[in-house]
């Protein structure tokens, strides 16, 4: 039989094991269960595909990336190894073809969606062969709490009353503390030994700006920092994917978009051409990734906030893969935050609440003026020792300023809009009014008899913007979700009575000169 550094060189043709695989392999060879934590790239799969090579019988791996079994299987067989999968996309004869293999004692590896493991027969079918060990990759879905749950997940406690004797490995690249928990109890891994790498990806420099003319700055940051480097721009809806890419087309850099309103046969060539051609940038709403191993991704852009950290540190974590410089370059502004808060809103009780954690977390995370990546890993709950050195608040300090003064007088704006009960106004309405802009719609409404119209002139309407982000980031304001209305919270009123400082992150460079104040 094969020693697992064997297998690493004879199969899978590398010369050594990457930091953590070795130990981890050897305890599940020994039987041994091991919940594995590891970030995106580290080379989570050889921790279970040497195993079910080593060991008798066949290695079950549970995924979710049903779209992806087809390609895992196609390039384990080209390296000799005997695979099968079993999902919904199967037809009965393909089905029973696997299904044969693998009572013959034929496969190494059999992949199974989660759900297979809810029908009886597929139970029964494992029952009748021979399990070397299961593997449940990205085991965060179990969680209830996670951004990805998978109800599907929660049957996967019944492997351990079925095969006491089979080790399991769960793995996956997002878990928080919390989350790290929530895995080993519903997976029912008490007796698991946990190997936690370092989520540490110092070669990926962290960078987000505030968003002001979003396509712009993309193709801005692209020629001055990535010019002819393959990357992956993220955006949150299908038409601004299409209309990003069309644009960085126009200006001579490759792009194709990818996302779920695109035919399986586009998708596929646009994954295709990515990884094959050089310098290719796609496009993509989150459908793009998962599972894609492309190691030279020089950048990863969002253009639009994703939903949670969790979120943030995979989608970024696809850049840099060779351990060669990258950058994870983010834009994002007030819309955002606006637009999230909505979306946060929608759902059950318990949906909302979950929801509005991770933006909180994620908001913190952009607003931060400290150390981004300390933040990071603090998230995961890796302690960090001071700054980093290679993330743009390291990089260049920002600036605070005293925005206490600001904010109150946001507020005032708000509570005075507030009182009229017929009509909502958003955050553009309070900025006009702020700086005493006599808009078709100030004079509609008469707001230019407000108290507050035109106390605000000593900032710009950019400056106005970023304050009422922060305000919104620190929940010291809120969106009303009907109307996307500015409205005050309970934390406001402490500002509003001079109980609270409000330091702010100033995101512009201060101007030289203020029109009027200073100029007489
Ligand atoms: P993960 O599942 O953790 O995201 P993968 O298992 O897909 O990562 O591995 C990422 C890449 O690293 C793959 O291309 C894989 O072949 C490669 N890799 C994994 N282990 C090693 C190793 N010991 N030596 C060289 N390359 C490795
Ligand atoms: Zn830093």
């Amino acid at each position: 039989m094969d020693t697992p550094l064997d297998a690493l060189r004879r199969v899978f043709g590398y010369d050594s094991f990457r930091p953590g695989q070795q130990e981890i392999i050897e305890h599940v060879v020994a039987g041994g269960d091991a919940l594995v934590l590891m970030p995106t790239g580290g080379g989570k799969s050889l921790c279970y595909q040497i195993p079910a090579l080593v060991r008798p019988g066949t290695g079950v791996v549970v995924s979710p990336l049903i779209a992806l079994m087809q390609d895992q299987v196609d390039a384990l067989t080209a390296l000799g190894v005997n695979a099968g999968f079993l999902n919904s996309t199967q037809d009965f004869g393909e089905r029973q073809r696997v299904e044969a293999a693998f009572l013959a004692g034929e496969l190494d590896l059999l992949y199974l969606a989660p759900e297979r493991l809810r029908v009886e027969a597929t139970l029964r079918l494992l029952e009748k062969g021979d399990i070397a060990l299961f593997a449940i990759d990205e085991a965060h879905c179990v969680s209830q709490w996670g951004h990805d749950f998978r109800p599907d997940y929660l049957g996967l406690s019944e492997l351990r009353e079925r095969w006491p004797e089979v080790p399991r490995i769960a793995l996956t690249a997002t878990a928080t503390p919390d989350t790290h928990a929530e895995i080993s109890t519903r997976l029912g891994l008490d007796r698991a030994r946990h190997f936690v790498a370092s989520f540490d990806r110092p070669n990926i420099q962290y960078r987000i700006t505030p968003k002001s003319e979003p396509k712009k700055q993309l193709l801005d940051f692209l020629r001055t920092e990535h010019a002819g480097d393959a990357g992956i721009v993220y955006c949150l809806s299908r038409s601004s994917a299409e209309k990003t890419a069309e644009f960085l087309s126009e200006h001579g850099i490759p792009a194709l978009p990818y996302h779920a309103g695109l035919d399986t046969r586009t998708r596929a060539l646009h994954q295709s051409r990515f990884l094959r051609e050089e310098g290719m940038v796609v496009v993509a709403t989150i459908a793009f990734g998962m599972g894609i191993d492309k190691p030279d991704v020089r950048f990863v852009a969002h253009l639009d906030l994703p939903k949670s950290v969790e979120g943030y540190y995979q989608e970024t974590g696809r850049a840099g893969r060779d351990g060669q410089s990258a950058t994870a370059w983010m834009a994002y502004g007030l819309q955002d935050v606006v637009q999230h808060r909505r979306l946060a809103l929608e759902g059950d009780e318990i949906h909302r609440r979950r929801q509005s954690l991770h933006l909180d977390a994620m908001l913190a995370l952009c607003e931060s003026v400290t150390c981004r990546r300390a933040i990071l890993l603090d998230y995961f709950g890796e302690r960090a020792e001071g700054s980093c050195g290679n993330c743009d608040t390291c990089l260049a300090p920002p600036e605070t300023w005293d925005g206490t003064v600001a904010a109150q007088k946001v507020l005032s704006t708000v509570v005075r809009l507030d009182r009229e009960r017929r009509q909502k106004f958003g955050v553009g309405q309070v900025v006009d009014i702020l700086l005493g802009k006599k808009t078709a719609k100030v004079e509609q409404f008469s707001h230019d008899s407000l108290s507050v119209f035109g106390i605000g002139t000593e900032l710009t309407a950019a400056e106005w913007h970023s304050a009422v982000r922060q305000l919104l980031a620190r929940g010291l304001l809120a969106v009303e979700p009907q109307y996307g209305a500015l409205v005050l919270t309970d934390a406001s009123a402490e500002v509003l009575r001079g109980q609270e400082k409000v330091p702010l992150r100033r995101d512009l460079k201060p101007r030289t000169s203020r029109s009027s104040s200073t100029a007489k």
